[in-house]
């Protein structure tokens, strides 16, 4: 990081900006230290200067979504944390066959609002608690569908702050993540198409009770937090072959409904989930000879 006041890079923010910011708010773990810098621009030309800014201060800069994928460390991080959120970044328009949003808009919020203009598509999402940005970033899916199957195209800005329309043929998608990590997400264009809303809106019960029923209830986690491996058993079945169903180190414990999630059961730290981890990594290697590899994002 080079030397530099404040007012050099945050004089001409229009948007938000929190010195010292704990990540806490803004993860749903609820755990992790503070943000030296919490940025929510106002606009792209807000963006463009953050992003100027950070490059000539050499100031590393994250980005987060709804915060329901990611640890942060507890000792926080000496960072830019960008957050999408401001208005700019959360509108939504709807056509025929095609739903346009901001990358800081809510996936539940999005299924909805689509389902009410019987556009259909997007109904899988439901219940994943992100963002449009961080599931793109991300490539997030369930019940054997993936967001990759709907993009058309996805407006970028790289870290140099120049924006550019990606089309779907030139992003790469592979399970639990995306060439689009490189970028900062700002909207995307969805390919969905025309049915009746009533059989929108059943397919969407239909898949919130069945996620309520394998999952319980997940307040405080961050999603899978392992990506289930190539071939044979999903991560949950390996760790709960292992006995460890809830397995408990601090305040930090696996689930004992679906041992592919670790839940802070009040003041867990970074450190009690980090170990927590390994402990599941190392047992699941001795038993099986499978390494897990982790799904959630790992900020320190
Ligand atoms: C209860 C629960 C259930 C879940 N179920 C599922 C599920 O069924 N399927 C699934 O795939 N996931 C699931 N998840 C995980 C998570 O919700 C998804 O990965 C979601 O898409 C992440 O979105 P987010 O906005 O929270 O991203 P964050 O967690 O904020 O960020 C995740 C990653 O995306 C990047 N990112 C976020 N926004 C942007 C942006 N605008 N530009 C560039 N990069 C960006 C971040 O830098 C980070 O690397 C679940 C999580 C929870 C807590």
């Amino acid at each position: 990081m080079r030397k530099y006041k404040k007012s050099d890079i945050f004089n001409e923010i229009k948007g938000r900006v929190r010195f010292k910011e704990s990540l806490k708010r803004h993860t749903s773990f609820r755990i992790g230290g503070a943000a030296k810098f919490f940025i929510q621009p106002k606009d792209i030309a807000d963006l463009k200067l953050v992003l100027i800014s950070a490059k000539k201060y050499n100031i590393p800069v994250f980005i987060v979504g709804a915060g329901s994928n990611i640890l942060v460390d507890d000792k926080g991080l000496e960072a830019i944390v960008l957050s999408l959120s401001t208005a700019y970044f959360k509108k939504i328009s709807y056509s025929q066959q095609y739903l346009e949003a901001g990358s800081g808009f809510s996936l539940n919020r999005m299924v909805s609002g689509a389902a009410r203009h019987g556009l259909s598509g997007l109904e899988f999402l439901i219940g994943i608690p992100g963002t449009l940005g961080g599931a793109l970033a991300m490539n997030a899916g369930a019940w054997g569908k993936k967001i990759a199957d709907i993009v058309e195209n996805v407006t970028v800005a790289d870290y140099h702050g120049n924006i550019k329309k990606l089309d779907r043929k030139n992003i790469r998608f592979v399970y639990r993540g995306s060439s689009l990590q490189r970028y900062i997400i700002i909207n995307a264009r969805l390919r969905l198409c025309k049915k009746k809303k009533k059989e929108i809106q059943n397919t969407i019960c239909e898949y919130l009770k069945a996620r309520r029923s394998s999952q319980g209830d997940l307040a405080l986690s961050a999603g899978s937090i392992f990506k289930n491996p190539t071939s044979g058993s999903p991560a949950g079945k390996l760790i709960e072959q292992c006995g460890l169903k809830g397995r408990r180190i601090g305040d930090a414990y696996v689930s004992p409904k679906h041992a592919n999630f670790i839940l802070n059961k009040n003041k867990a730290s970074s450190t009690d989930v980090i170990k927590l981890i390994s402990l599941i990594r190392r047992r699941v290697k001795d038993k099986f000879n499978i390494e897990l590899e982790p799904e959630i994002k790992i900020w320190r």
